[in-house]
């Protein structure tokens, strides 16, 4: 490959296999490759042997459920993959050597140095830089990085400290369907037992359920830590995060401080996060509404709002914001990387920064 190869999937209707098709991430991206006319020439539902042998619709075909197999990848352009780090980390490689290129919603390759960890409106180029898996990064570090990136754009972004409120939804279908039994097990006046979740989320919040480090944060925290850092190219950048599993349902939310090196007028911060591509601005202080996560379920645009001076620190801002992870925190996200590939204004732009960056 010369500095200028980009890697395009070919202008031609696909092959797509969507593995984990059953599950919540699974279930959304077949949503919106209908809801997006996503080139799709022949679609392959894998799932684990659970579910084989079973029938979704999609797009008016019906389409039998298949359990991964090497032989499932043949002919294959793209797998939209969405069953868990373990799966990824033993199909993808497969996928990828039979000539597919693998979208992988999963942890399992984020950090690898060869494998672009990609939000489109971030860092659109690193997706043409693959070697076969393009990973999508954590759901609550793309919503943040939609709202970092255009700031950190026009000014230096020194720190940031984040805290979230991460909905159900975000541990997967099984968890959902948990929150809202045992939701109704509390308001019948039963004791609610949670099996999904590792504590009940009925009327009730914990700190993320993801395994504890030895520094004391648990993995999602450092995940944002690290993945942040390398979708905006900047490896100094101090930051830190709580995160926190709360009863929605659907879409995280997060507060964010950010600290820059030098002031940053909230007016200019508004205009360009109101500007900035993938965000919304929900903003009226005459009557203290900002973003819930009921404004952005099932929607595609993260929401911003409640954008502050922080009282403390004349360098940083307080910014609020809600976004559906199961869509842009993880199946539009993967699905918009899909059809950045097939956007030759893209390549073209990416070949171009290649070049610029190696001459
Ligand atoms: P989920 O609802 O639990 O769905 C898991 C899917 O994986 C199901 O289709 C399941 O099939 C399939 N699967 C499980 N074991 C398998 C195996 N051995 N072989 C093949 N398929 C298998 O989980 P999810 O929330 O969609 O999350 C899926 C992935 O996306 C995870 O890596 C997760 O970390 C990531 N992610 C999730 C979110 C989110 O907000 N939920 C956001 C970003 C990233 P069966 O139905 O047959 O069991």
């Amino acid at each position: 490959m010369t500095s200028t190869d980009v890697r395009s999937l070919p202008s031609r209707p696909l092959h797509v296999a969507v593995l984990g098709a059953t599950g919540a991430v699974g279930q959304e991206l077949l949503t919106l490759l209908q809801e997006r006319a996503f080139p799709v020439g022949q679609l392959t539902l894998l799932a684990s042997p659970r579910s084989a042998g079973q029938t979704l619709e999609w797009n008016g075909q019906v389409l039998t459920i298949q359990p991964v197999s090497a032989e499932a990848f043949a002919g294959v352009d793209v797998v939209l993959a969405s069953a868990g780090g373990s799966v990824s980390k033993q199909w993808a490689p497969v996928a990828a050597a039979a000539g597919a290129v693998v979208i992988d919603n999963s942890s399992a390759f984020r950090m690898d140095a060869g494998v672009p960890l990609v939000v489109p409106e971030v860092n659109p180029h690193e997706a043409f830089r693959h070697q076969g898996v393009i990973a999508n990064p954590n759901c609550t570090t793309i919503l943040m990085t939609l709202a970092l990136a255009p700031l950190a754009a026009r000014r230096a972004m020194r720190r940031v400290v984040v805290s979230t409120y991460q909905s159900a939804s975000g541990a997967g279908a099984r968890a959902m369907e948990e929150l809202s039994e045992l939701s109704r097990t509390v308001l019948d006046g039963g004791t609610p037992m949670s099996s999904v979740l590792p504590y009940s989320l009925a009327f009730n919040l914990f700190l993320h359920n993801s395994p504890l480090q030895d520094n004391g944060y648990c993995e999602e925290e450092l995940k944002m830590v690290n993945e942040t850092r390398k979708i905006m190219g900047l490896p100094d950048l101090r930051i830190s995060a709580t995160c926190v599993r709360v009863p929605v349902l659907r879409a995280h939310s997060e507060a964010i401080n950010i600290e820059f090196c030098e002031p940053f007028p909230v007016e200019e911060a508004r205009t360009l996060l109101k500007d900035a591509p993938g965000v919304e601005l929900i903003e009226d202080f005459s009557s203290n509404r900002f973003p819930m996560p009921t404004d952005v379920t099932g929607r595609d645009p993260v929401a911003v709002g409640r954008i502050r001076q922080d009282l403390s620190e004349p360098n940083a801002l307080e910014v609020w914001l809600c976004g559906d992870q199961i869509r842009k925190g993880a199946a539009l996200n993967a699905i918009q990387i899909a059809e950045l590939l097939l956007d030759p204004a893209a390549a073209a732009a990416a070949a171009q920064a290649t070049a610029g960056a190696s001459a």
